[in-house]
């Protein structure tokens, strides 16, 4: 792959409601655009996925940025590339910056299939034409009146974003709104060792898993946690890697893992997870990041595989955005959505709002 040039946007996408967590309330979703020109005019698009603050992970947004600028793409400028799952090779002495590698990686991939003529689903080894959504709800929704909205629209899988010690008031309100929802709860981390008693007695809520119950890294007190609840334990900002993924499922730290392409580093690290928990009996889910239709065209060629047997954080564009930067714009139906089948990430990018929402560019050749 001729790489002729590489642009870098800082964009800033308004968001419908405020997604409200924990850690951190955001009104506009900021991300990096990043758009890879071979000498043929071929485009790939890819996104980073960090956050303007390390609350989810140690990167942010600027941190992406001098990674990129500085090391990522000197490199693939430098070295060019013969397959994006080179990529993670070549750029194996950059540590850790996952969410930055992905997002080059992506671009790499999408401007890979546009030059075979095959679809992303296709090169991974997708085998599903429509992949199930599940709805992530955020602390900042009026819950009864979005259950009723997210339950109409047909969503097969309800992640409640909990605050620690008023998980129990929230669950139990799920439930008075329906006994039926399938309900998992989303930790991030907030829980220490100490709360392992409160945490075994959430079994009794029916939960289809609770994930990331201990802190970010954590394998440990995981497994002792999994030992002692019979709730499935789901990893997520533990497993950055594939090599966090095997020691979670060979210490038996958890029974499902949450696989976000931007966490582990990229597609590539993303199905050497799926192939590994697969061949574990480990099923996974794609994660989701409150992304452009960019990061979740990646995403749901990814979940096309087949050991993606729980529903993901998919949605169509609408969900968080007035305007979502790919036209025409995913859309969920019936609970599910279409994986695209044209070349590349199958989706076309309105480049016309792209400008419009672009903060600050540059680019590289
Ligand atoms: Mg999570």
């Amino acid at each position: 792959m001729r790489i002729q040039s590489v642009r870098l946007r800082k964009v800033s996408l308004p968001l419908k409601v405020p997604f409200v967590t924990h850690q951190a309330e955001l009104k506009e979703r900021p991300l990096i655009i990043i758009e890879v020109k071979d000498d043929a005019g071929h485009l790939g698009y890819g996104e980073v996925t960090a956050f303007p603050n390390p609350f989810y992970t140690y990167e942010t947004l600027d941190t992406a940025w001098h990674i990129l600028e500085d090391y990522l793409i000197p490199s693939l400028l430098k070295n060019g590339a013969v397959h994006p799952s080179d990529f993670a090779i070549q750029n194996e002495s950059v540590q850790g910056h996952p969410m930055a590698k992905a997002g080059l990686e992506a671009a790499l991939w999408d401007l890979y299939g546009k030059q075979e003529g095959k679809s992303l689903a296709d090169l991974l080894g997708g085998t599903r034409s429509s992949v199930s959504a599940g709805a992530v709800i955020s602390l900042g929704d009026s819950l009864e009146k979005d259950v009723a909205r997210l339950k109409a629209e047909g969503f097969q899988r309800y992640k409640l974003k909990v605050i620690k010690g008023r998980e129990k008031e929230a669950i139990e309100t799920l439930h008075e709104i329906d006994p039926e929802l399938p309900i998992m709860i989303d930790a991030n981390g907030q829980y220490i060792p100490e709360d392992m008693t409160h945490l075994c007695s959430l079994d009794d809520h029916g939960l289809t898993m609770i994930e990331q119950p201990f802190t970010a890294g954590d394998f440990y007190w995981h497994k002792k946690l999994q030992e002692e609840m019979n709730t499935p334990i789901c990893l997520d900002e533990s497993i950055m890697s594939f090599h966090d993924a095997v020691q979670a499922v060979e210490l038996g730290s958890c029974q499902i893992i949450n696989i976000k392409i931007s966490r582990v580093g990229g597609l590539t690290a993303a199905v050497q997870i799926h192939d590994f928990c697969q061949s574990r009996g480990i099923p996974v889910w794609c994660g989701g990041m409150v992304e452009s239709g960019i990061s979740k065209a990646h995403n749901l060629a990814l979940a096309s595989l087949p050991n993606f047997t729980i529903p993901g954080d998919l949605s169509g564009s609408t969900r968080y955005f007035h305007k979502d930067l790919v036209h025409p714009e995913i859309v969920m139906r019936g609970g599910a959505i279409e994986v695209p089948q044209k070349a590349g990430m199958g989706i076309n990018v309105d480049e016309e709002y792209l400008d419009k929402v672009t903060l600050v560019y540059d680019t590289f050749s």
